[in-house]
């Protein structure tokens, strides 16, 4: 193609599709690739939106028939053992008034597919099906357009923002993001398992358009840092599980044993029982945190969404985080446009429209947080057995006296750990939230 766009951008993710609609709407010439058959054909995630994010972008997006599976009204939290676990859960009549936009779950292949077709309307040229293979560059190193896998297939733009997801090779040929590392990526499994919406409805105490999200931590990782999840859509349940990929390696473990586990432990079996597997998906999530985030712009180009490592593990918030720094990359590169400057220095209002934002603020509060689940693995192992233990002891009733249950408890919480040890969990614990 000889046509020079005044952005390419890479990856018809959440965050790629925010830029290109925005560009577009405001008269840019934008070119969206997506090396998918149609943009969300090969992506997945947990299944929660977050409305706000996508309100910044599409105000009216409900009118506009966004996909929506299911308005979330309650987040629960399973602690869970091999054999039991604790639940605690919020719900919020806030949640129930302020219809879907806070959260609200969704299919990335509808959703994805919907969001291109806005950003299509405004614009937009989307090409799909094409890989981009690599940057082309100026004598000066410049980035100067993309190299994709058509023939004749060199594409020129004046700016060039790399949204093309976590395992980003282009990211890592910027020199800017270093090669990912299996101990900062984490590995996860999802099945989506059919069920009739009155089921749904029945069994986890809804009405039809509201829903429900279980985040399950524990032994269900089988000792490894990771957690799963368990999420209601319109006529089927999203259950997934990952954990860290170092972790996969060292222990040896298959994902899709560990969901098969995971949907037999008794608090989640009678929530998917009778339900009918209709699609396994597999992915990788960006998890080192704010110590893994690259330098986001260089001179012609911009890093936006997971390419530039942005998730926030503890509050599982990736999409808006997406959606966001597609936004920013948006408004840095209009005005770009307006004063004909891409280099870095023309780029940099991108870095100060991130820090001055949600975004690198909560990835810095939450530095620490990777460590601490890499560093406290009894977080996943000998914590939950025994609270699991210790519950099950105390709930028990037969003719043993308390104080004899008690005394067993202890005896098994100092057969695992020092009172110095839970103390050092409970303080780095703090530190890193
Ligand atoms: P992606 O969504 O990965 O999109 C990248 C796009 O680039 C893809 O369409 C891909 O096909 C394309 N692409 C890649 N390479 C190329 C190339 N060379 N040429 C052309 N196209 C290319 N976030 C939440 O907010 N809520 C959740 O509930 C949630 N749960 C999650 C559960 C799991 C199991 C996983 C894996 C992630 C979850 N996330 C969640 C995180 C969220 O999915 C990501 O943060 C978000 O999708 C990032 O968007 P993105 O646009 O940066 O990248």
């Amino acid at each position: 193609m000889n046509e020079m766009f005044d952005a390419a951008i890479v990856g018809a993710g959440p965050a790629g599709i925010s830029a290109a609609y925005l560009l577009a709407e405001r008269g840019a010439k934008v070119v969206l690739l997506e090396r998918g058959e149609y943009p969300g054909s090969k992506n997945m995630f947990g299944g929660v939106l977050y409305g706000r994010a996508l309100e910044r972008i599409i105000p009216d997006y409900l009118r506009k028939n966004c996909p929506v599976e299911r308005n979330i009204v309650e987040s629960r939290i399973f602690y869970a053992s091999q054999d039991g676990g604790f639940s605690i859960g919020y719900r919020d009549r806030a949640f129930f008034e302020d219809k879907r936009n806070n959260a609200f779950t969704v299919g990335r292949a509808k959703f994805d597919r919907w969001f291109a077709d806005q950003a299509k309307a405004k614009g937009a040229l989307i090409v799909s099906a094409t890989v981009v293979t690599d940057l082309l560059r100026d004598s000066s190193g410049r980035v100067t357009g993309v190299k994709t896998d058509r023939e004749d297939g060199d594409l020129q733009a004046k700016v060039v923002l790399l949204a093309d997801g976590v395992n980003s090779p282009l990211a890592a040929k910027t020199g800017f993001r270093r090669e990912v590392k299996p101990e900062n990526v984490a590995l996860a499994v999802k099945e989506i398992i059919s069920l009739p919406p009155e089921v749904i409805n029945e069994r986890f105490g809804v009405a039809e358009a509201d829903g429900i999200t279980v985040e399950i931590l524990g032994d269900v990782t089988w000792g490894m840092n990771g957690i799963a999840f368990l999420y209601t859509n319109r006529n089927s349940i999203s259950i997934g599980i990952g954990a860290n990929l170092a972790d996969f390696a060292e222990r040896k473990a298959k994902p899709y044993e560990m969901l098969e586990n995971l949907k037999a432990h008794p608090m989640i079996a009678p929530l998917i029982k009778d339900g009918k597997s209709k699609e396994y998906l597999a992915h990788w999530l960006p998890e080192g945190g704010y110590e893994t985030i690259p330098r986001l712009c260089g001179d012609g180009f911009l890093i936006a969404g997971d390419s530039a490592m942005l998730f926030n593990a503890l509050h599982r918030e990736g999409s808006n985080l997406a959606m966001a720094s597609g936004r920013f990359a948006a408004e840095t590169i209009l005005e770009a446009l307006q004063y004909q400057d891409f280099s870095h220095r023309g780029l940099q209002g991108y870095i100060t429209r991130m820090q001055d934002s949600f975004i690198l603020k909560d990835m810095e509060k939450y530095r620490r947080f990777p460590s601490f689940m890499e560093n406290h693995k009894e977080l996943f192992s000998s914590i939950p057995r025994l609270a699991g233990l210790a519950a099950r002891e105390m709930l028990t009733v037969d003719d043993t006296p308390k104080r004899t249950r008690q005394h067993l408890i202890w005896k098994a919480i100092r057969g695992e750990m020092t009172l110095m040890q839970l103390l050092r969990l409970l303080w780095d614990g703090w530190r890193s939230v």
